[in-house]
């Protein structure tokens, strides 16, 4: 096959938990589709967030998907291993003046959405994946923020998307292999945070300065993160990185339509390893969740 400098893909999962059938599925389209069109396929390790990813996950990350068949170039990224580039990327954002620090708590927020749900002209903004965040910190004036910051309150930097559309002030596009060019509509997400409270990147920080450093030409991943997909089209540009091409794969469920998850023991890929199944009949698996 004719070896091409264009097609690289990436799976790039976090070692928070063992991988499942899910994930078998969607590394294997990623690695799949890299060889169809004479491509690169690589693993990334997502793991900036220290709390909830754990070494031996990481380990069984690499043992199942060498049991899967797929080869990957080493060394591996690991997100951790790169946060000065993110603070580089942020340094940037910062630059653009839109970004602000949010200093709410979860309660914060929860409270903030039960007041304005007892008013109705207050009604909190709904996006696809739920109430969006409602803006506390986006209107404290500069004192009370100066006052905050200097007291060393936590805080989270977040964007602030209108400010960020307003900067950008054209339509953004991306392309989706499935239901092709899409308009970007990143106020579906609200005012996400770039870095949080307890590590200077987030994910979607991280994974689009990733997928340019590591030259991605198709970010391959589960409908979950379709609407990331809108805002990390933002994010490209805001950053002066080019855009890839997205393809967003159905998720697996179970008999009873729930989503397949990492607490889910029995379709671990260790489990099904386990239970004798052979690298080659897990596309006939997939199917039956699919
Ligand atoms: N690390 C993310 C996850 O495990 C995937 C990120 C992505 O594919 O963009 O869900």
């Amino acid at each position: 096959m004719k070896q091409s400098t264009t097609t690289k893909t990436r799976f790039a999962p976090s070692p928070s938990g063992n991988l499942h059938l899910g994930h078998a599925y969607s590394a294997k389209l990623n690695y799949d589709f890299a060889r169809e069109h004479g491509g690169e396929f690589i693993l990334r390790i997502e793991d900036i967030d220290h709390l909830r990813c754990k070494p031996e996950f990481e380990q069984s990350i690499f043992d199942d998907l060498r049991w899967l068949g797929l080869i990957w170039a080493t060394p591996v990224r690991c997100q951790s291993e790169h946060f000065d580039e993110y603070a580089k990327a942020m340094k940037m954002l910062e630059g653009l003046d839109i970004l602000y620090p949010c200093f709410c708590t979860r309660k914060d927020i929860r409270n903030e959405i039960e007041e304005s749900n007892r008013a109705p002209h207050l009604k909190p903004k709904r996006g696809p994946e739920g109430v969006i965040y409602p803006g506390i910190c986006r209107t404290l004036s500069s004192d009370v923020r100066t006052k905050k910051l200097a007291e060393g309150i936590p805080h989270a930097l977040r964007i602030d998307m209108e400010k960020a559309m307003k900067l950008i002030n054209e339509p953004l596009y991306w392309t989706d292999l499935k239901t092709g060019k899409q308009e970007a509509d990143p106020a579906l997400l609200g005012d996400v945070v770039l870095a949080r409270k307890d590590f200077p990147a987030s994910y979607h920080l991280s994974v689009v300065v990733d997928d340019h450093i590591q030259q991605i030409s198709h970010v391959i991943r589960g409908e979950d993160l379709y609407y990331a997909s809108h805002f990390q089209r933002v994010l490209q540009h805001l950053l002066g990185l080019n855009a890839v091409t997205y393809d967003h794969h159905s998720l697996l469920v179970t008999k009873d339509g729930n989503r397949l998850a990492k607490r889910d023991k029995s379709i671990t890929i260790k489990s099904i390893k386990e239970s004798g199944v052979l690298p080659d009949e897990i596309n006939d698996l997939v199917q039956e969740y699919l």
